[in-house]
C-alpha cells in the first residue's frame, strides 16, 4: 500500500499552514506512516490542483484540510470544500475542515473529527493490521514529530520553508463562544523534546521557525497550578538558550499566540519572558493577541478572556522591550491584534468602540504591527453553534459597519502605523520575492506576519533583496533594491521618494557619462534632501 499525504493546507486559530508554512500535521502524519512502515509522499494542494492524475499512483489520500480562519495568500492557495469533494481516488480527510461539515457530508467525504491525530493513528493501525492497537497519540507525538520530520524534503519549497512548532495544546481559558480550543485537553509538550524536533528539521535544513502551535506563548512551561497560569521566565530563558545551542545558524525564530490576560494577571514575570523573547528570538516578530471586541457588552456576553485593559497593558509593555528596529530592518518583537465581528451583544456602536481603541493606541505612539478584523466562522463544537442562525442574521445586518470599521482602519490606522513603523528610507533585509504580477514582484521575510513588499520590476522567485522602504498601501509597503546610478533608468529613479520624473532624465543621462556629475546636480537639486536619496543608490 503506497500513501499520499495531501497537504491542503490548515489555518486555525493557533495553527498555520499555509506555505511557505508547514504545520506540524503533514509532518506527524509522516510520522505515524513511517512508524507503520506505510510507503508514503507528499503533495501539496497546489500539485494535485496542478495535476490531479498525480494521486493516481496511490492506494489511499491522507488529505489534511482546514482553512477555518481564512487570510489572504499570496504564493499558494488553501484546498476548497469543492476541490476537497472532487479529489479523486480513496480518501481519509483530517483537519479543522470537519468543525465545517454536517455529519452526512462528514460521512460521504470519510472526514475525522477534530481534532484528528489520535482517530487517524486508530484509522491507520487499523488499517495496517498492526497489533500495537493500545498505541495513543499524544505518549508518542515526540516520536512522530522527529520520524516526520524528514517530510519537509519533499516540500517544493524546501528549503524556502517555516516550520510552525507545536510547544502546547488547549486554552487555560478556553470560554470564549467562537473558539474550538476547548477542544484540547490542555497538555504540554517537554521541553527537550520540542528542542530535538527542532533540532531534526535544522539537521534537514530548515532554517525557519515559529513557535507558533499553542493559546498562548507567554504560559509556555508555565505554572499550571493556579487559576490563571504563572508565567516561568527562567524556563522559557532555558528553553531558548538550548534552541541557539543545537541550531546556532537559525534565521528566523518566531511565535504567534499570545493571551493578553496572562500578561495582565502577572505583569512582572510576563515583562521579563517578553526581554527574553526579544533577546532569543529574532526581529520582525509579533504576538498575535484577541481583543475581539472592544465592547465591554461583547466581552461579557462572549465569556471572552480578556479586557480592553488588558490588552492595552499587553500591548504597551511589548512596545516598550519591542519597538527597537532589528538588524533586518524590522522593529524587533509587537504586539498585533485581532477583532471578530458577529458576536453575541453586537451592534454598531461595537465598531466605534473598536475604531477608538486603535486611534488611542495610535495616538498614544503604541504600535501593531498587524490588525486582524474578520466575520465570525460558527465551527460546530463552538457555544455559538447552537445560535448559527442568529449569528448569520446579526453578520448580514451589520455588514456595512464591519465594512466601513474595516476600510477606517486600513486607511487610517494601518497606513498611519506603516508610516511610523518603517518611514521612507528604512533598509528591509532578505526579502523573499515569491510572485510577479503586472510589473510587480511581491515577496516578503521570512516570519510571523510578514509585511507584503511590492518591489517594481520583476525578479525571479527565491531571489533575496535588500530594499528600502519608498511608499505605503493599505497592509503593505512599496520597496526598491539599491540603484546603481550608472544603470538605473528613469522609472527606476523616479521611484525614489523626492525625485521628479524631470529630474530623474536628468540624471540618467548624466550618469550615463559621469557619476560623479550625475551625483552633483542630484546635490544641488536636491540639497538638505540629499542624503536620504542617496540612502538608494549603490555605493
Ligand atoms: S482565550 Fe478564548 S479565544 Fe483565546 S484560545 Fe482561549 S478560548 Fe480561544
Amino acid at each position: 500500500m503506497k500513501v499520499a499525504i495531501v497537504d491542503g493546507y490548515v489555518d486555525e486559530p493557533s495553527c498555520l499552514g499555509v506555505p511557505p508554512y508547514v504545520s506540524p500535521y503533514p509532518r506527524y502524519i509522516k510520522g505515524m506512516l513511517n512508524y507503520l512502515k506505510i510507503p508514503s509522499a507528499y503533495i501539496t494542494a497546489d500539485q494535485v490542483r496542478e495535476k490531479p492524475a498525480l494521486l493516481r499512483n496511490f492506494d489511499l489520500s491522507i488529505v489534511v484540510a482546514g482553512a477555518i480562519v481564512p487570510g489572504k495568500y499570496l504564493a499558494a492557495k488553501p484546498l476548497s470544500l469543492e476541490e476537497l469533494t472532487l479529489l479523486p481516488g480513496e480518501k481519509v480527510v483530517v483537519g479543522g475542515v470537519a468543525l465545517e461539515l454536517e455529519r452526512r457530508e462528514r460521512e460521504r467525504l470519510n472526514v475525522l473529527d477534530f481534532p484528528f491525530e489520535g482517530r487517524l493513528l486508530k484509522y491507520l493501525l487499523e488499517l495496517s493490521g498492526d497489533k500495537k492497537a493500545d498505541v495513543d497519540f499524544w505518549s508518542n507525538i515526540e516520536k512522530f514529530a522527529l520520524l516526520g520530520s524528514e517530510v519537509v524534503k519533499e516540500h517544493p519549497h524546501y528549503p524556502h520553508l517555516i516550520c510552525e512548532i507545536e510547544t502546547y495544546r488547549g486554552c487555560y481559558w478556553g470560554k470564549c463562544s467562537f473558539c474550538i480550543e476547548k477542544l484540547h485537553r490542555l497538555r504540554q509538550r517537554d521541553p527537550k523534546a520540542v528542542v530535538s524536533e527542532i533540532k531534526t528539521l535544522y539537521s534537514h535544513g530548515i532554517r525557519h521557525f515559529r513557535l507558533g502551535r499553542q493559546t498562548d506563548f507567554i504560559t509556555y512551561l508555565a505554572d499550571f497550578s493556579k487559576d490563571f497560569p504563572r508565567p516561568e521566565p527562567e524556563k522559557l530563558r532555558n528553553f531558548h538558550r538550548a534552541i541557539w545551542k543545537n541550531c546556532p545558524e537559525i534565521k528566523t525564530l518566531h511565535l504567534d499566540n499570545v493571551n493578553p490576560r496572562s500578561i495582565a494577571e502577572y505583569p512582572e514575570e510576563s515583562r521579563e519572558v517578553v526581554k527574553t523573547i526579544v533577546e532569543y528570538q529574532t526581529p520582525g516578530n509579533v504576538a498575535a493577541m484577541g481583543l475581539e471586541s472592544a465592547d465591554e457588552s461583547v466581552i461579557r456576553k462572549n465569556n471572552l478572556c480578556s479586557s480592553v485593559e488588558d490588552v492595552a497593558f499587553a500591548v504597551e509593555l511589548i512596545n516598550r522591550y519591542g519597538v527597537e528596529r532589528g538588524y533586518n530592518g524590522m522593529p524587533k518583537f509587537l504586539p498585533g491584534i485581532n477583532f471578530v465581528a458577529g458576536l453575541r451583544g453586537e451592534s454598531g456602536e461595537t465598531f466605534e468602540l473598536n475604531y477608538e481603541f486603535l486611534k488611542e493606541l495610535l495616538n498614544r505612539n503604541l504600535f501593531l504591527r498587524r490588525i486582524n478584523i474578520r466575520q465570525v466562522k460558527v465551527l460546530r463544537h463552538t457555544l455559538l453553534y447552537g445560535e448559527k442562525r442568529k449569528v448569520e442574521i446579526r453578520l448580514k445586518k451589520h455588514r456595512k459597519y464591519f465594512l466601513q470599521f474595516k476600510r477606517k482602519v486600513r486607511e487610517s490606522v494601518d497606513r498611519e502605523m506603516l508610516k511610523k513603523i518603517l518611514p521612507v528610507g528604512t533598509l528591509l533585509k532578505d526579502v523573499r520575492c515569491e510572485v510577479f504580477e503586472k510589473g510587480i514582484t511581491f515577496g516578503r521575510q521570512f516570519g510571523s506576519y510578514p509585511l507584503v513588499i511590492g518591489i517594481p520590476g520583476k525578479y525571479e522567485r527565491n531571489t533575496f533583496l535588500d530594499v528600502r522602504v519608498t511608499g505605503y498601501g493599505m497592509r503593505s509597503i512599496t520597496a526598491i533594491p539599491p540603484l546603481d546610478l550608472e544603470s538605473a533608468n528613469v522609472k527606476e529613479l523616479e521611484t525614489i521618494p523626492g525625485v521628479s520624473k524631470k529630474l530623474a532624465r536628468r540624471i540618467a543621462a548624466e550618469a550615463r557619462v559621469s557619476r560623479e556629475r550625475a551625483l552633483e546636480i542630484l546635490k544641488a537639486e536636491l540639497r538638505d534632501d540629499f542624503e536620504r536619496v542617496s540612502a538608494f543608490l549603490k555605493v
